[in-house]
């Protein structure tokens, strides 16, 4: 333990006796908490995506299906995609849920690191990228104003943590979302589409010719339709392998 960490942890010893945090999930008093809103014991029971699942979006299917390998998805027999691979860590329910929700909308900043965790260690296990040919990590940005409001991009934390710990460069600034859009809450698919055109541009001072393997990384994949469109936009300015990550999925 360095000098820094023991500090840490004498303060968060220190300030868990002041206020004892309960857990989110469950209710229970946090003995050791790392600062986190959810115990450890709930963390631990996020269910994460396994296979059977599309090779290339990362849909789940259903268990009972006869599963080849590398099989795709109705959607993706119908549709390009600008990305390669997608794929996410968890769905989006339960505990999983609850976190997300305490990230964005509680600043619960701390979650980053065993979420962030999640996903550096699916990179680690399911190794449908080689981590060390990804040249640049970007997380998909937030339109300015809400990222005022909120005072951070929570997928661009994420990105942040797994960049540094695969010592990878990452852009925070590379994509820009030029507006807020309306809610995607209740949109059907097409108007989801519609929703996020032109929303998503390059950041026009951004150096990119030395890039051409780009994880992108988002908190939660629905319709797939806001990673779709930053793809689209880092395929036209010549990034060719593009790949996504994402913590949950919502469908
Ligand atoms: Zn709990
Ligand atoms: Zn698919």
């Amino acid at each position: 333990m360095n000098d820094n960490s023991f500090w840490d942890y004498l303060k968060e010893g220190i300030l868990n006796l002041i206020y004892p945090l309960s857990c989110e999930n469950c209710g229970i008093q946090i003995k050791e908490s790392n600062g986190y809103a959810i115990c450890n014991d709930c963390l631990s029971k996020i269910k994460l995506i396994s296979e059977p699942y599309c090779y290339r979006c990362g849909k789940p299917f259903s268990a009972m299906v006869y599963f080849e390998k590398e099989a795709i998805c109705a959607d993706c027999l119908n549709r390009k995609n600008h990305f390669y691979y997608v794929r996410s860590v968890t769905h989006y329910q339960g505990v999983m849920r609850k976190c997300i929700h305490l990230l964005k909308y509680k600043k619960q900043v701390k979650l980053v690191r065993p979420l962030g965790n999640l996903m550096i260690d699916y990179l680690n296990r399911d190794k449908f990228i080689d981590t060390e040919e990804i040249d640049l990590i970007v997380p998909v940005p937030l339109y300015k104003d809400d990222y005022l409001r909120r005072g951070f991009n929570q997928s661009g934390l994420l990105a942040k943590y797994i960049a540094d710990y695969f010592s990878i460069p990452f852009s925070e600034n590379l994509l820009i979302k030029k507006r807020g859009n309306v809610s995607q809450v209740g949109l059907s698919k097409k108007e989801r589409k519609s929703n996020v055109q032109n929303v998503y541009l390059l950041n026009s001072s951004a150096e990119i010719k030395n890039f051409s393997r780009i994880l992108l990384i988002d908190d939660i994949y629905t319709t797939g339709a806001t990673v779709e469109a930053c793809c689209k936009e880092l395929r036209k300015a010549g990034i060719k392998k593009l790949f996504v990550l994402t913590l949950a999925r919502g469908v």
